[in-house]
């Protein structure tokens, strides 16, 4: 969990280093180049406009000067005014007609004056209408400048407007007066108001009248530039708010460009808000700009978020793979049940083990087979067979150190590994710890279940060094500790070695014993009645002759075929051979042994029938011994099985009873006709020991559950005499009979009893 938390904040980190980081650079980059970009713009667009207003007014205020020159030329060399000045009294009426009125009327101009030879006004209209000269006072020491250049009396040079006797016009000369016009054309302020003046020499173009140089009349005209004028060249050039300033007081980002005269002087400002279209340009592109930025932002964004969505879903993949690849491994190695290394994991520790070994070091196997397993696994279910070995699991590991290895081999095969084992009197004491961990009950959902153990142990170096052979060899243990019964643990010693070598071959000579034929024998046992001696019953009892190794007993090669499956075939042999003897002897019943093996295939009620009956004989005759093992198994398949046999006709006895568990319950529940109480009971009567009592006890219970009881092993006239007595039904022994080939047997009901009958008859 914790790695996980670091993972996602290592993952973040590095996200936002690869790629918000250059996300975050781009969108800004590209902010502020759009934002450069667009602030660029703006002023460049504004820069050229108000350039070109500029532009226009200059042009327009120097077009005012030459349309006033050129306007007055049309009044000021005009023969008829030069005639009218030659006069001594020159008609005032006809200078307001022809000259201010005309000038005021046709052109606008404001002032006009007209100057003698000695500047001194001779005619002066304001407005078209005559004006007393007040007007000329107040103007003429602007004037003044103007008309001294015009006479020549000023140094200053020919410009743009201005054509004198002085010299020729400059390159810029602009006027548009005929080139003989002599004229000083200017702007000034003029009452605090931007003018356009013209002075100029007031002459007849065709020379019809001669003037003598410097004593010409001159006229004077001045058309203010505010006002109307102002207004037109606005609405001409689309300038909005013009206004002239004889300061410049710019309001609210007014541009302003100088009134200046052809010296540099400057006379006031024209001032006007200059059209912007960069930035009305701007207030249309930077609400476009801005939605277009946020949109590419947005988009980074989102394209982010789906990178980070993306990212944590691979790296969320890859954690996932690398979880199934860990877990993949583990489970390679470990058993799915109860989460304990398996085989191979055991093989590797072993491995590894073996070369602490070589280096001195002790270590120990030691394999484990639980003895009810399987019967907990049929009566339980296979659920509460699992919850057996999770929990049997987890009490092995409890007990062991940490240095130690408990491995699941498969079913309820465990393996321990003890590591660096300093002394062999550890290793027992680990066995007992396995013990007492198993006394205590499985509580296996809600069913209390107890089970035995079986440990077969061999140490390294002294049983062997290779793990295989130290595992065969562990395993050889095992097999003599459940041999030995319940809750046992053997050491390997060699000599296991050897049984076992002797029982495989035992086993390879029983199957060859069985393909031919010829070295099995089935020997019968009499079974008398306890009250008349008489013969009733035979067991059927296997006998091998070995050409080799002799007789052969059964109790020494009937675990063999049990533990190899050949049980089966055997038993059918028996079973038939049996059934074959009981048609020869049809008054009495023939007993035969079935194996607890033979249960646990299905369809055992249906083979034994079809057999006995293939033969011709009726179950009924038949009387099928089983063991307490049979019914402590529990199996819903044994008790199918058994109550199967039943209804078939058979009897069930059950054998060597007392050395089990002898559950009366058993008894009652599987409904068995016969119990046969074990020979070593019968060996201890009389003999002051518990036996004497518990036959007694067993008899009377038999007997109270309307079974036949039968004892085993009767060997003296005391036994039979006191088994009589206590109630037996019959009797089985070699006071009687041993086992017998079928025609001693013969011989036997022939008559050779009949000594037994009368003493029978006696007790
Ligand atoms: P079991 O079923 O308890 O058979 C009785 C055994 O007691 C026989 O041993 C018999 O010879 C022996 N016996 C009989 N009377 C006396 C006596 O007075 N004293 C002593 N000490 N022993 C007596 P056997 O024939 O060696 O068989 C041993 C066991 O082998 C049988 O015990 C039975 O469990 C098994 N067995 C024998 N034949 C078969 C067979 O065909 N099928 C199966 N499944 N088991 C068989
Ligand atoms: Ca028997
Ligand atoms: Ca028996």
């Amino acid at each position: 969990m914790l790695r996980a938390i670091g993972n996602i904040a290592s993952l973040r980190w590095r996200f936002a280093r690869q790629v918000m980081l250059p996300i975050g650079v781009v969108a800004l980059v590209a902010i502020v180049i759009a934002g450069a970009g667009l602030w660029w713009m703006t002023q460049e667009s504004n820069h050229f406009a108000i350039a070109k207003q500029e532009e226009k007014m200059r042009r327009a205020i120097a077009a005012a000067v030459d349309d006033l020159a050129y306007e007055q030329q049309s009044a000021a060399q005009c023969a008829p005014l030069v005639r009218e000045l030659a006069k001594d009294h020159p008609d005032s009426a006809w200078l307001d007609e022809n000259v201010g009125g005309w000038l005021n009327q046709m052109f606008g101009h404001d002032q006009v004056y007209i100057l003698d030879a000695n500047d001194v006004p001779v005619y002066a209209a304001v407005e078209g209408a005559p004006d007393p000269m007040g007007a000329f006072r107040k103007a003429q020491p602007v004037l003044a400048a103007l008309i001294d250049r015009e006479r020549g009396r000023s140094p200053l040079p020919n410009a743009r407007h201005s054509r004198t006797s002085l010299g020729t016009p400059g390159p810029d000369f602009t006027a548009r007066t005929r080139p003989e016009t002599v004229h000083v054309s200017e702007v000034a302020a003029l009452f605090g108001r931007p003018a356009a003046i013209s002075v100029m020499k007031i002459s007849a173009p065709k020379h019809d009248v001669v003037e003598r140089p410097g004593s010409a009349f001159i006229m004077v005209v001045v058309v203010f530039l505010d006002g109307r004028y102002l207004h037109q060249v606005a609405h001409r050039n689309m300038i909005d708010g013009m206004r002239y300033s004889s300061v410049a007081d710019p309001v609210g980002g007014e541009h302003l460009v100088p009134l200046v005269d052809e010296a540099g002087g400057q006379h006031g400002y024209f001032m006007w808000q200059p059209d912007l279209p960069g930035t009305k340009m701007m207030r249309v592109l930077v609400p476009i700009t801005i939605a277009s930025v946020s949109a590419l932002i947005l988009a980074l964004l989102l394209l982010a978020r789906w990178l980070w969505n993306s990212v944590r879903a691979l790296e969320s993949t890859v954690a996932d793979l690398q979880t199934s690849e860990a877990q993949a491994q583990h489970l390679a190695l470990h058993d799915m049940l109860t989460g304990l290394p398996n085989r191979a994991l055991l093989a590797d520790r072993l491995e590894r083990a073996r070369a602490r070994a070589r280096r001195g070091a002790m270590l120990a196997v030691l394999t484990l087979d639980l003895d009810r397993f399987k019967q907990v696994n049929d009566t339980l279910g296979h659920h509460a067979g699992d919850m057996l070995i999770k929990e049997l699991g987890l009490r092995l590991a409890s007990i062991l150190q940490s240095t130690d290895t408990v491995a699941r081999l498969g079913g309820d095969e465990f393996t321990i590994l003890l590591c660096d084992i300093e002394h062999d009197d550890n290793i027992e004491k680990v066995c007992q710890r396995i013990f007492a961990a198993i006394q205590r009950p499985f509580d296996l959902a809600g069913t209390n279940v107890y089970v035995g153990i079986s440990i077969g142990i061999a140490s390294a170096p002294v049983a062997a060094i290779d793990p295989s052979e130290l595992m065969r060899k562990a395993d050889i243990a095992l097999y003599c500790a459940k041999a030995a019964g319940r809750n046992c643990h053997r050491y390997f010693v060699p000599s296991m070695d050897e049984a076992v070598k002797f029982r495989r071959a035992v086993e390879d000579e029983l199957r060859a014993a069985l393909a031919r034929g010829d070295e099995l024998q089935v020997h019968y046992q009499p079974e008398v009645s306890a009250y008349t001696g008489a013969i009733i019953g035979l067991e059927a009892l296997l006998r091998w002759n070995n050409p080799t190794r002799g007789t052969i007993a059964p109790d020494m090669f009937i675990p063999i075929a049990e533990e190899s499956g050949l049980i089966t075939q055997i038993s059918e042999w028996v079973l038939a051979e049996a059934a074959r003897v009981a048609l020869r002897w049809p008054h009495l019943f023939i007993a035969v042994n079935l194996s607890p093996i033979q249960f646990r295939s299905s369809g055992l009620a249906e083979r034994t029938t079809e057999i006995v009956r293939s033969v011709g004989c009726d179950p009924t005759r038949i009387e099928l011994e089983v063991t307490e093992t049979v019914l402590i198994e529990d199996s819903e398949q044994c008790q199918t099985a058994l109550e199967a046999l039943r209804s078939a006709g058979f009897r069930i006895a059950l054998d060597d009873f007392g050395t089990g568990y002898s559950s009366l319950s058993h008894l009652r529940r599987f409904q068995v006709d016969k119990i046969k109480i074990d020979r070593s009971f019968t060996k201890n009567i009389g003999e002051g020991t518990e036996s004497t009592a518990i036959v007694a006890a067993v008899v009377a219970l038999g007997r109270a559950m309307g079974l036949t009881v039968t004892a085993e092993g009767v060997e003296t006239h005391d036994q039979m005499r006191f088994l009589a007595i206590a109630g037996c039904n019959q009797l089985q022994g070699y006071l009687f009979s041993p086992a017998l080939p079928e025609d001693a047997i013969a011989g036997l009901l022939a008559g050779q009893y009949d000594a037994h009958r009368a003493e029978i008859a006696v007790a």
